[in-house]
Protein backbone atom coordinates (compact mmCIF):
# COMPACT_ATOMS: atom_id res chain seq x y z
CA UNK A 1 0.00 0.00 0.00
CA UNK A 2 1.17 3.31 -0.89
CA UNK A 3 1.15 6.26 1.51
CA UNK A 4 -1.33 8.29 -1.06
CA UNK A 5 -3.96 5.61 -0.75
CA UNK A 6 -4.29 6.29 3.29
CA UNK A 7 -4.44 10.06 2.32
CA UNK A 8 -6.64 9.56 -0.45
CA UNK A 9 -8.79 7.51 2.15
CA UNK A 10 -8.98 9.88 4.90
CA UNK A 11 -9.67 12.89 2.58
CA UNK A 12 -12.69 11.65 1.61
CA UNK A 13 -14.17 11.58 5.18
CA UNK A 14 -12.09 15.12 5.73
CA UNK A 15 -11.31 16.47 2.48
CA UNK A 16 -8.54 19.21 2.18
CA UNK A 17 -11.20 21.75 1.05
CA UNK A 18 -12.95 21.84 4.71
CA UNK A 19 -9.76 23.47 6.77
CA UNK A 20 -9.88 26.86 7.99
CA UNK A 21 -8.03 29.09 6.07
CA UNK A 22 -5.00 29.25 8.86
CA UNK A 23 -4.34 25.29 8.72
CA UNK A 24 -1.72 23.56 6.80
CA UNK A 25 -3.13 20.23 6.54
CA UNK A 26 -1.96 17.60 4.03
CA UNK A 27 1.56 15.98 3.62
CA UNK A 28 4.05 17.89 5.30
CA UNK A 29 7.04 15.77 4.63
CA UNK A 30 7.00 12.75 2.18
CA UNK A 31 6.23 11.30 -1.11
CA UNK A 32 2.55 9.91 -1.66
CA UNK A 33 4.41 7.21 -3.39
CA UNK A 34 6.45 5.98 -0.95
CA UNK A 35 4.82 2.56 0.31
CA UNK A 36 3.86 2.53 3.95
CA UNK A 37 5.15 -0.19 6.26
CA UNK A 38 2.92 1.30 9.49
CA UNK A 39 1.89 3.82 10.72
CA UNK A 40 1.87 6.03 13.91
CA UNK A 41 -1.32 8.21 15.25
CA UNK A 42 -0.64 11.38 17.17
CA UNK A 43 -1.93 14.55 17.68
CA UNK A 44 1.63 16.35 17.71
CA UNK A 45 4.24 15.15 15.87
CA UNK A 46 6.64 16.05 18.61
CA UNK A 47 10.46 14.81 18.60
CA UNK A 48 9.47 11.86 21.12
CA UNK A 49 6.71 10.70 18.29
CA UNK A 50 8.91 10.99 15.65
CA UNK A 51 12.08 9.19 17.29
CA UNK A 52 8.77 6.29 18.85
CA UNK A 53 8.04 6.13 14.84
CA UNK A 54 11.67 5.70 14.28
CA UNK A 55 12.26 3.06 16.93
CA UNK A 56 8.74 0.95 15.92
CA UNK A 57 9.84 1.09 11.63
CA UNK A 58 6.75 3.25 11.32
CA UNK A 59 7.70 5.44 8.16
CA UNK A 60 4.27 7.36 8.44
CA UNK A 61 3.20 9.87 11.43
CA UNK A 62 -0.75 10.56 10.87
CA UNK A 63 -0.89 13.96 13.46
CA UNK A 64 -4.20 16.11 14.41
CA UNK A 65 -1.92 19.00 14.55
CA UNK A 66 0.22 20.30 11.67
CA UNK A 67 3.99 20.13 13.06
CA UNK A 68 4.25 23.43 10.44
CA UNK A 69 1.82 26.11 10.46
CA UNK A 70 3.46 29.08 8.74
CA UNK A 71 6.52 29.25 6.10
CA UNK A 72 10.14 28.15 7.48
CA UNK A 73 12.93 30.19 6.05
CA UNK A 74 16.06 28.45 7.97
CA UNK A 75 16.97 24.40 8.62
CA UNK A 76 19.50 24.76 11.42
CA UNK A 77 17.57 23.26 14.08
CA UNK A 78 17.51 26.23 16.41
CA UNK A 79 13.42 25.23 17.48
CA UNK A 80 11.95 22.36 17.53
CA UNK A 81 9.58 22.38 14.44
CA UNK A 82 12.69 23.07 12.45
CA UNK A 83 14.53 19.74 14.11
CA UNK A 84 11.16 17.53 13.53
CA UNK A 85 11.05 18.19 10.11
CA UNK A 86 15.05 17.87 9.48
CA UNK A 87 14.93 14.39 11.24
CA UNK A 88 12.07 13.62 9.81
CA UNK A 89 13.45 13.80 6.31
CA UNK A 90 16.46 12.12 6.99
CA UNK A 91 14.76 9.24 8.21
CA UNK A 92 12.58 8.71 4.91
CA UNK A 93 9.28 9.76 6.78
CA UNK A 94 6.18 11.13 6.17
CA UNK A 95 4.28 13.42 8.19
CA UNK A 96 0.74 14.03 7.61
CA UNK A 97 -1.77 16.25 9.55
CA UNK A 98 -5.63 16.63 9.63
CA UNK A 99 -6.89 19.12 11.56
CA UNK A 100 -9.57 21.34 10.86
CA UNK A 101 -10.62 19.09 7.98
CA UNK A 102 -11.64 16.46 10.68
CA UNK A 103 -12.53 19.43 12.96
CA UNK A 104 -15.32 20.34 10.71
CA UNK A 105 -16.99 16.93 9.92
CA UNK A 106 -20.10 16.10 11.76
CA UNK A 107 -20.06 12.23 11.14
CA UNK A 108 -16.83 11.21 12.06
CA UNK A 109 -15.39 13.97 13.92
CA UNK A 110 -13.58 15.24 17.31
CA UNK A 111 -16.69 16.88 18.01
CA UNK A 112 -18.89 13.57 17.47
CA UNK A 113 -16.80 11.92 19.75
CA UNK A 114 -16.49 14.03 23.10
CA UNK A 115 -20.47 14.02 22.54
CA UNK A 116 -20.65 10.42 22.62
CA UNK A 117 -18.46 10.05 25.66
CA UNK A 118 -20.52 12.76 27.70
CA UNK A 119 -23.92 10.52 26.03
CA UNK A 120 -25.60 13.71 24.21
CA UNK A 121 -28.20 12.89 21.85
CA UNK A 122 -30.27 15.15 19.23
CA UNK A 123 -26.61 16.66 18.53
CA UNK A 124 -26.07 18.95 15.89
CA UNK A 125 -23.30 21.67 14.20
CA UNK A 126 -23.09 24.63 15.91
CA UNK A 127 -22.03 26.64 13.06
CA UNK A 128 -22.99 24.73 9.64
CA UNK A 129 -20.67 26.19 6.88
CA UNK A 130 -21.70 26.54 3.17
CA UNK A 131 -21.09 22.89 1.92
CA UNK A 132 -23.64 21.33 -0.20
CA UNK A 133 -22.74 20.42 -3.99
CA UNK A 134 -24.86 19.22 -7.07
CA UNK A 135 -23.17 17.09 -9.52
CA UNK A 136 -24.49 17.19 -12.91
CA UNK A 137 -23.54 13.58 -14.80
CA UNK A 138 -24.07 12.76 -18.42
CA UNK A 139 -23.81 9.32 -19.05
CA UNK A 140 -23.83 7.30 -22.04
CA UNK A 141 -27.83 5.83 -21.73
CA UNK A 142 -26.35 2.46 -21.51
CA UNK A 143 -24.85 2.73 -17.80
CA UNK A 144 -27.80 5.42 -16.48
CA UNK A 145 -28.94 2.97 -14.60
CA UNK A 146 -26.07 1.18 -12.87
CA UNK A 147 -24.69 4.82 -12.00
CA UNK A 148 -28.21 5.17 -11.00
CA UNK A 149 -28.52 2.47 -8.25
CA UNK A 150 -24.79 3.43 -7.32
CA UNK A 151 -25.93 6.59 -6.66
CA UNK A 152 -28.54 5.52 -4.84
CA UNK A 153 -26.72 3.34 -2.73
CA UNK A 154 -24.28 5.91 -1.87
CA UNK A 155 -26.86 8.33 -1.06
CA UNK A 156 -28.02 5.57 1.59
CA UNK A 157 -24.63 4.87 2.81
CA UNK A 158 -23.26 8.00 3.26
CA UNK A 159 -26.37 10.98 4.33
CA UNK A 160 -25.93 12.48 1.04
CA UNK A 161 -29.19 14.12 -0.08
CA UNK A 162 -30.66 11.60 -2.61
CA UNK A 163 -30.49 12.06 -6.45
CA UNK A 164 -32.93 13.58 -8.60
CA UNK A 165 -32.88 11.32 -12.66
CA UNK A 166 -33.95 14.25 -14.76
CA UNK A 167 -34.07 12.63 -17.94
CA UNK A 168 -31.95 12.31 -21.17
CA UNK A 169 -30.37 15.23 -22.34
CA UNK A 170 -28.42 15.44 -26.01
CA UNK A 171 -24.85 15.83 -26.30
CA UNK A 172 -22.43 15.93 -29.39
CA UNK A 173 -21.53 12.26 -29.39
CA UNK A 174 -25.26 10.77 -29.33
CA UNK A 175 -28.18 10.93 -26.71
CA UNK A 176 -27.07 10.78 -23.30
CA UNK A 177 -28.77 10.90 -20.01
CA UNK A 178 -28.79 12.87 -17.25
CA UNK A 179 -28.31 12.95 -13.39
CA UNK A 180 -28.48 15.26 -11.11
CA UNK A 181 -27.31 14.56 -7.39
CA UNK A 182 -26.91 16.69 -4.61
CA UNK A 183 -24.07 15.67 -1.62
CA UNK A 184 -22.20 17.54 1.30
CA UNK A 185 -19.09 18.92 0.35
CA UNK A 186 -17.19 16.32 2.58
CA UNK A 187 -18.45 13.77 0.09
CA UNK A 188 -17.31 14.91 -2.73
CA UNK A 189 -13.81 13.00 -3.06
CA UNK A 190 -15.88 9.71 -2.76
CA UNK A 191 -18.50 11.29 -5.58
CA UNK A 192 -15.90 11.49 -7.95
CA UNK A 193 -14.23 8.71 -7.24
CA UNK A 194 -17.71 7.04 -8.10
CA UNK A 195 -18.23 8.84 -10.63
CA UNK A 196 -14.95 8.17 -12.21
CA UNK A 197 -15.47 4.18 -11.87
CA UNK A 198 -18.20 4.43 -14.74
CA UNK A 199 -15.10 5.17 -17.15
CA UNK A 200 -14.48 7.97 -19.92
CA UNK A 201 -17.59 8.69 -21.77
CA UNK A 202 -18.64 10.74 -18.84
CA UNK A 203 -18.73 13.49 -18.34
CA UNK A 204 -19.90 15.85 -15.06
CA UNK A 205 -19.70 19.21 -13.36
CA UNK A 206 -19.45 19.96 -9.69
CA UNK A 207 -21.25 23.06 -8.79
CA UNK A 208 -21.02 24.35 -5.24
CA UNK A 209 -24.72 25.67 -3.49
CA UNK A 210 -25.82 28.39 -1.38
CA UNK A 211 -27.51 26.38 1.27
CA UNK A 212 -25.67 25.65 4.37
CA UNK A 213 -25.33 21.97 5.40
CA UNK A 214 -25.66 20.73 8.06
CA UNK A 215 -23.21 17.90 8.07
CA UNK A 216 -20.05 20.03 8.17
CA UNK A 217 -19.16 23.00 10.29
CA UNK A 218 -17.83 23.94 13.78
CA UNK A 219 -18.54 23.06 16.89
CA UNK A 220 -21.53 20.65 18.07
CA UNK A 221 -24.55 21.28 20.38
CA UNK A 222 -26.57 18.60 21.81
CA UNK A 223 -28.71 17.60 24.77
CA UNK A 224 -28.09 15.36 28.04
CA UNK A 225 -30.48 12.39 28.57
CA UNK A 226 -31.42 14.20 31.89
CA UNK A 227 -31.12 17.43 33.13
CA UNK A 228 -28.46 17.60 35.81
CA UNK A 229 -26.73 20.08 38.61
CA UNK A 230 -24.00 21.62 36.93
CA UNK A 231 -21.73 20.84 39.88
CA UNK A 232 -22.58 17.52 39.10
CA UNK A 233 -22.00 17.97 35.04
CA UNK A 234 -18.28 19.59 35.98
CA UNK A 235 -17.64 16.13 37.69
CA UNK A 236 -18.97 14.38 34.67
CA UNK A 237 -16.58 15.98 32.14
CA UNK A 238 -13.56 15.27 35.02
CA UNK A 239 -14.23 11.52 35.03
CA UNK A 240 -15.07 10.98 31.24
CA UNK A 241 -12.89 13.48 29.82
CA UNK A 242 -9.57 12.82 32.18
CA UNK A 243 -9.63 16.76 32.86
CA UNK A 244 -7.26 17.45 35.52
CA UNK A 245 -8.40 20.88 36.03
CA UNK A 246 -11.65 23.20 34.53
CA UNK A 247 -11.40 26.60 34.27
CA UNK A 248 -15.17 27.84 34.20
CA UNK A 249 -16.93 31.16 34.66
CA UNK A 250 -19.67 31.25 38.13
CA UNK A 251 -21.97 28.92 38.25
CA UNK A 252 -26.04 29.92 37.82
CA UNK A 253 -27.70 27.70 39.90
CA UNK A 254 -29.43 26.25 37.05
CA UNK A 255 -29.89 22.87 36.04
CA UNK A 256 -27.98 22.05 32.67
CA UNK A 257 -29.37 20.48 29.64
CA UNK A 258 -27.77 21.52 25.96
CA UNK A 259 -24.33 21.36 26.19
CA UNK A 260 -21.72 22.83 23.28
CA UNK A 261 -18.43 21.67 22.63
CA UNK A 262 -15.41 22.79 20.43
CA UNK A 263 -12.58 20.21 20.49
CA UNK A 264 -9.50 22.36 20.59
CA UNK A 265 -9.44 26.32 21.04
CA UNK A 266 -13.10 26.97 20.57
CA UNK A 267 -13.13 30.65 21.60
CA UNK A 268 -14.43 31.84 18.62
CA UNK A 269 -18.03 30.17 18.74
CA UNK A 270 -18.70 31.77 21.90
CA UNK A 271 -21.89 33.79 20.82
CA UNK A 272 -23.01 30.79 18.49
CA UNK A 273 -22.66 28.59 21.72
CA UNK A 274 -24.75 31.19 23.81
CA UNK A 275 -27.44 31.89 21.04
CA UNK A 276 -27.77 28.08 20.99
CA UNK A 277 -28.86 28.41 24.39
CA UNK A 278 -26.30 25.77 25.82
CA UNK A 279 -26.21 25.88 29.76
CA UNK A 280 -22.66 24.97 29.83
CA UNK A 281 -19.70 25.16 26.47
CA UNK A 282 -16.87 22.71 26.50
CA UNK A 283 -13.73 23.88 24.72
CA UNK A 284 -10.21 24.90 25.87
CA UNK A 285 -7.85 28.20 25.36
CA UNK A 286 -10.09 30.72 26.67
CA UNK A 287 -8.27 33.67 27.70
CA UNK A 288 -9.03 35.62 30.46
CA UNK A 289 -10.82 38.74 29.28
CA UNK A 290 -12.91 35.85 27.26
CA UNK A 291 -14.24 34.28 29.94
CA UNK A 292 -16.39 37.56 30.51
CA UNK A 293 -18.10 36.96 27.88
CA UNK A 294 -20.26 34.09 29.05
CA UNK A 295 -21.88 37.02 30.80
CA UNK A 296 -24.42 35.05 32.57
CA UNK A 297 -26.11 33.11 30.26
CA UNK A 298 -23.75 29.93 29.92
CA UNK A 299 -21.09 28.53 31.71
CA UNK A 300 -17.83 28.40 30.01
CA UNK A 301 -15.78 25.39 30.75
CA UNK A 302 -12.13 25.20 29.42
CA UNK A 303 -10.86 21.62 30.13
CA UNK A 304 -7.60 22.35 28.45
CA UNK A 305 -6.60 21.76 24.30
CA UNK A 306 -5.52 18.41 24.89
CA UNK A 307 -7.49 16.94 26.91
CA UNK A 308 -10.65 17.59 24.22
CA UNK A 309 -8.55 16.34 21.44
CA UNK A 310 -7.76 13.49 22.95
CA UNK A 311 -10.28 10.94 21.38
CA UNK A 312 -8.65 12.01 17.94
CA UNK A 313 -6.32 9.32 18.32
CA UNK A 314 -8.77 6.63 18.78
CA UNK A 315 -10.68 7.91 16.02
CA UNK A 316 -8.47 8.19 13.31
CA UNK A 317 -6.99 4.55 14.82
CA UNK A 318 -10.51 3.51 13.89
CA UNK A 319 -11.15 5.01 10.99
CA UNK A 320 -8.10 3.70 9.22
CA UNK A 321 -7.85 -0.03 10.72
CA UNK A 322 -12.17 -0.41 9.62
CA UNK A 323 -10.89 0.32 5.95
CA UNK A 324 -7.40 -1.08 5.78
CA UNK A 325 -8.00 -4.15 8.29
CA UNK A 326 -4.19 -5.74 7.50
CA UNK A 327 -2.35 -2.51 8.22
CA UNK A 328 -1.01 -1.49 11.50
CA UNK A 329 -1.29 2.02 12.59
CA UNK A 330 -0.50 2.69 15.95
CA UNK A 331 -1.47 5.08 18.44
CA UNK A 332 1.30 7.21 20.16
CA UNK A 333 2.38 5.76 23.36
CA UNK A 334 3.74 9.46 24.13
CA UNK A 335 1.37 11.87 25.81
CA UNK A 336 2.18 14.99 24.06
CA UNK A 337 0.71 17.46 26.09
CA UNK A 338 2.61 20.34 26.86
CA UNK A 339 0.48 21.90 29.70
CA UNK A 340 1.33 20.37 33.06
CA UNK A 341 -0.31 21.02 36.51
CA UNK A 342 0.72 21.53 39.84
ZN1 LIG B 1 -6.01 21.24 18.51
Amino acid sequence: MLIKDIISYLEEIAPPSLQESYDNAGLITGNPNWKVKKAIICLDSTEAVLDEAIANKCNLIIAHHPIVFKGLKRFNGSNYVERVIIKAIKNDIAIYAIHTNLDNVFANGVNSMIAKSLGLTNTKILVPKLGLERAIVYCPLGIADSLKKSLLKFSNLSGAQGYDYSGLGISTDGPKARVDFQYPVSQRGRVENLINSFGKEISYDLIPLSNKNSEVGAGLVGLLKKPIAERAFLAVIQKKMSAQVIRHTKLRNRPVKKVAVCGGSGSFLINQAKASGADVFITADFKYHEFFDAEKGMVIADIGHYETEQYTIELLQQIISEKFSNFAAYCTGVNTNPVYYF
